[in-house]
Formats: C-alpha cells, sequence, structure tokens
C-alpha cells in the first residue's frame, strides 16, 4: 500500500492546497495531510481549527485523511508506515527551499519526496497573502476552500 503524508502549516488551507492534495490523492493509496505545529512558529489558526478546515474540505475524498503531528516529518512517516512525502511548488523560492530537505530526508530514512507542480491558477495564492486580507478585511474568498473563515 503506498501511503503518502502532505506535510504543511495549512494557516489556513488555501485552493492550492485543494489542488495539491486532490491530485495527490489519486496517485496514492492513502494520503495523510499532516498538520504541523514548530515551536518557533506563531500561528493564526490553532492546529484545532486549521484540522477542521481541512477535514470539512476533504470530507468527500475517502483516500485523504487528517492528522496532527510535531518533530520531524520523517519521524512521523516511520510512525505511521508511510514511504513518501508529498509537496507543492509554485515556484524556483519553493524548488530551492525543498530540494535539500528532500535530500536529507531520502538520504536519513531513504523516505522520497514527490513533488507536483501548482496549477496556474492558483500559483500566486499562499496562506500568508490569505491571513493578510482575512486580518484586513478583504474578500478571500476566492483564495480558500468554503468553511475557512477568521
Ligand atoms: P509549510 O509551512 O510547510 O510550507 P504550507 O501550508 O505553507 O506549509 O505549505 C504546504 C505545502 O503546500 C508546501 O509544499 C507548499 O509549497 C504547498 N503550497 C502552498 N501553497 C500552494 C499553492 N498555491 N499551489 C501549490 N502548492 C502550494
Amino acid at each position: 500500500m503506498k501511503i503518502a503524508v502532505f506535510p504543511g502549516s495549512f494557516d489556513p488551507v488555501t485552493l492550492g492546497h485543494v489542488d495539491i492534495i486532490t491530485r495527490g490523492a489519486s496517485l496514492f493509496d492513502e494520503l495523510i495531510i499532516a498538520v504541523g505545529t514548530n515551536a518557533l512558529k506563531t500561528y493564526t489558526f490553532t492546529a484545532a481549527q486549521r484540522v477542521a478546515f481541512l477535514e470539512e474540505a476533504f470530507s468527500e475524498l475517502k483516500n485523504v485523511k487528517v492528522t496532527h503531528y510535531t518533530g520531524l516529518t520523517v519521524d512521523y512517516c516511520k510512525t505511521i508506515g508511510a514511504h513518501y512525502i508529498l509537496r507543492g511548488l509554485r515556484n524556483p523560492a519553493d524548488f530551492q527551499f525543498e530540494e535539500s530537505i528532500a535530500q536529507a530526508n531520502k538520504k536519513m530514512t531513504g523516505i522520497d519526496t514527490a513533488f507536483l507542480l501548482t496549477a496556474p491558477e492558483y500559483s500566486f495564492i499562499s496562506s500568508s497573502i490569505v491571513r493578510d486580507v482575512m486580518k484586513n478585511g478583504g474578500d478571500y474568498s476566492a483564495f480558500v476552500p468554503k468553511g475557512v473563515s477568521l
């Protein structure tokens, strides 16, 4: 069984994430969305809220599950028996950031990272832009799935 973990902050989930998750779900038997909490980061939404938004967005996709984790992503993968990590790429900056992490993860554990390129219509969307629009009272409805609100 091919199990992949899609790790991220999802603060909050955006339509860019939804696109990667929907396409990723057709590549793997099971896709675990793993909401991370990093002690060095501050979040707008609590882990419970971030998980709840994702659960609402993917309630219909039967091979997608939503969880929360702390610590190294590869350790979490080993705990649940996942051999793949899924990540999305929007631009060269994403690639530069992801390349060495993926190589280090592979060297440490043998876990491979699969990348999907963003759909062009979502390539400009990031959780940080959504948070900024939200906090300033703008219309963010074209960027997030139904149910996401401040
Ligand atoms: P992290 O803090 O781990 O980067 P994010 O929630 O920002 O968490 O992103 C999780 C994953 O989703 C990353 O692989 C990121 O590149 C990808 N991603 C974010 N926004 C988009 C988008 N608009 N299109 C495609 N992939 C995206």
